[in-house]
């Protein structure tokens, strides 16, 4: 799904920092309008917090659609901007977003991804989520093979041998997911579930205590106290971790999978270094076209404030449409751009690959 390397200083039309519902919905009302956008995402895979802090719980309030997960929500996302086939960049946090002479904006990612586009769309939510990590030699190496962090889905997994590290009501709702499977498809038990904190006292709902307790004590559950200080890896698989216990003692604990959910800590990081006007940590925005101080400079989301402001999925997705029209003005400035209705509109169902289907 990652775009392949590109030339350096590629010239663009549309950046979108950030792979949230927003940032997503952003690629949608941008290709509507003949916009392709470049997406630039720190985090391995999209979703933004519907995937980093609720991949399983219930959205109820998106229009139309009753349920759905924030994993879902992220795949029906992702299936609807298909059409537009947007260049993905994942991993890559942006670092510095400047101003060139033409009036274009150089920006450079983390891993010296350079774009030089017209315009900006700034939806990076809450900041960029950096889970906290364990600071064992070596362990990085397994990340996304055998270590993994927040926001996986419980199928990774299914049928193997898992130590969840953490103590919150995050680890122990996996740790009981993974014991049961899932709320849709119990074949997503794992093989064994050992739940690792550092010490015996949860900071988890009373009910969630219980229930661990419960599986425990009927042997479905294995809770330690402790901490990791070393791992045993053979033939370049992860087998073991060795954990000191709270009595001094040193054990090796087989598994297969390592599950560290010891939160996240989202981090504004380098926007607030770009000179755009802000308040309490948000972009301050007009609420007619979504622009930042910068003309050119979009933001949208969570990310943005302004009178009235809804931290709400559905009010990011009007942002996106306001900024989107808004931005036209840049990438095609000869250009009017009526608003069109997908129902009727033949090029925007040429542009959504479904002109076949008109009567
Ligand atoms: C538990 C929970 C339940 C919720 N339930 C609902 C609900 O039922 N209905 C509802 O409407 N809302 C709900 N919300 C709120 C909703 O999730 C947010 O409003 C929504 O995720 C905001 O989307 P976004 O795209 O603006 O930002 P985010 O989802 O925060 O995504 C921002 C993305 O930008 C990336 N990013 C940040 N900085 C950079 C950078 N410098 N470079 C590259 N990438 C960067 C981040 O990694 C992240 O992926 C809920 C929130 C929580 C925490």
């Amino acid at each position: 799904m990652n775009a392949p390397p590109l030339a350096a200083a590629a010239e663009v039309d549309a950046v979108v920092v950030g792979s949230g519902p927003v940032g997503l919905f952003q690629v949608f009302q941008l290709g509507l309008l003949g916009i392709h956008s470049h997406v630039l995402e720190c985090l391995p895979h999209p979703g933004g917090q519907c995937t980093e802090l609720y991949p399983d719980k219930p959205i109820y309030d998106i229009p139309a659609v009753t349920v759905c997960t924030g994993h879902e929500l992220t795949q029906r996302l992702l299936q609807q901007i298909a059409p537009f086939h947007a260049s993905m960049h994942f991993g890559h946090e942006v670092r510095t977003l400047t101003r060139q002479a033409d009036r274009r904006f150089l920006i450079e990612t983390s891993q010296g991804l350079q774009l030089v586009t017209k315009t900006v769309f700034i939806a990076a939510g809450v900041g960029a989520f950096k889970p906290r990590t364990l600071p064992i030699s070596g362990l990085e190496s397994f990340t996304g093979s055998q270590v993994f962090y927040a926001g996986e889905p419980t199928s990774t997994f299914a049928g193997q041998q898992v130590v969840v590290v953490g103590g919150d009501d995050a680890a122990l709702q996996q740790a009981l997911q993974l014991c049961h499977g899932n709320d849709d498809n119990s074949s997503h038990k794992a093989a064994s579930v050992t739940l690792l904190h550092r010490r015996d006292v949860l900071q988890a709902t009373d009910e969630r205590v219980q229930r661990m307790h419960a599986l425990c004590a009927s042997g479905t559950m294995r809770f330690m106290v402790g901490q990791i200080t070393g791992l045993t890896e053979s033939e370049g698989k992860l087998t073991h971790i060795e954990v000191l216990g709270v009595d001094g003692l040193s054990l090796n604990v087989p598994l297969n999978t390592l599950s560290v959910q010891l939160g996240l800590s989202p981090k504004l990081g380098p926007i607030a270094d770009w000179g755009l006007a802000m308040e309490r940590r948000q972009l301050q925005v007009d609420a007619e076209h979504f622009s930042t101080s910068e003309p050119g400079i979009f933001a949208v989301g969570d990310i943005n404030t302004y009178p009235g402001k809804k931290k709400l999925i559905l009010c990011g997705f009007h942002e996106a449409t306001l900024a989107a029209y808004a931005a036209a003005e840049y990438v095609f400035p000869d250009k009017r751009l009526p608003v069109q209705y997908t129902t009727t509109s033949p090029s925007l169902q040429q542009l959504l690959g479904v002109a076949s289907r008109m009567d």
